[in-house]
């Protein structure tokens, strides 16, 4: 599988370009700077036949309509976020800034369902908690975890916006992505890499926080 990062926006949200060997991809959380996103899939090479959503704050979907025009593709992400990302244009302007043209969401994604990429297999993993309708994706036969702002490199989302609950992210960590093998690597909605093993023995909200 082909991964690329591309880091965009005021918030530094990492968007992933994903491809297979023939190259058929799809963009994972194309959250701002529509232009250099495509950019960046033009050096791939890849088709993009998708566009897969964690959740729906600003810094996740404030690309996608402009990329759904460019690429006639199908955008999914989870019902309950989809109803939040309705909600965007007045949350933007109270942040003082613009969201803009909502996109239409295709196809909802449910916990546990298999979405094919070309020959790469995602597996949903439902995991509420940071933001309503959150997804993480697992590529088991690549051992990778998107795992959107549900968990980074040493921290975890935070719980403070609308339908936050830390008891909920604390779950959804513990039962849907700490049981992932030590190696899978975990690319984040922000910040660097890590791998589960790592987040299991260092992270200090989850050894704190008694979810073992
Ligand atoms: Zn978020
Ligand atoms: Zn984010």
């Amino acid at each position: 599988m082909i991964v690329e990062m591309v880091t965009v926006g005021p918030f530094q949200e990492n968007c992933y370009i994903i491809g297979d060997q023939s190259g058929t991809g799809a963009l994972i959380d194309p959250g701002d700077e529509a232009a250099r996103i495509a950019l960046n899939v033009e050096r791939t090479g890849i088709e993009i036949t998708k566009i897969i959503v964690t959740h729906a704050h600003i810094d996740h979907v404030g690309a996608i309509a402009q990329l759904v025009d460019e690429y006639l593709c199908p955008v999914l992400m989870h019902e309950e976020a989809e109803a939040m990302m309705k909600t965007l244009p007045q949350q933007a302007i109270m942040m003082g800034m613009r969201f803009g043209r909502v996109p239409a969401v295709n196809r909802h994604i449910t916990d546990y369902e298999t979405l094919e990429v070309g020959g790469i297999r995602l597996r949903s993993l439902y995991t509420p908690g940071h933001a309503p309708g959150h997804l993480a994706f697992y590529a088991e036969e690549e051992g990778i975890v998107f795992s959107g702002d549900a968990l980074f490199a040493g921290s975890v989302g935070r719980v403070d916006l609308p339908g936050g609950s830390m008891d909920l992210l604390m779950r959804s960590i513990s039962e849907k992505l700490l049981p992932l093998p030590d190696v899978t690597r975990v690319l984040s909605g922000h910040g660097p890499e890590t791998n589960i093993g790592r987040e299991r023995q260092t992270n200090p909200f989850l050894r704190g926080g008694g979810v073992l």
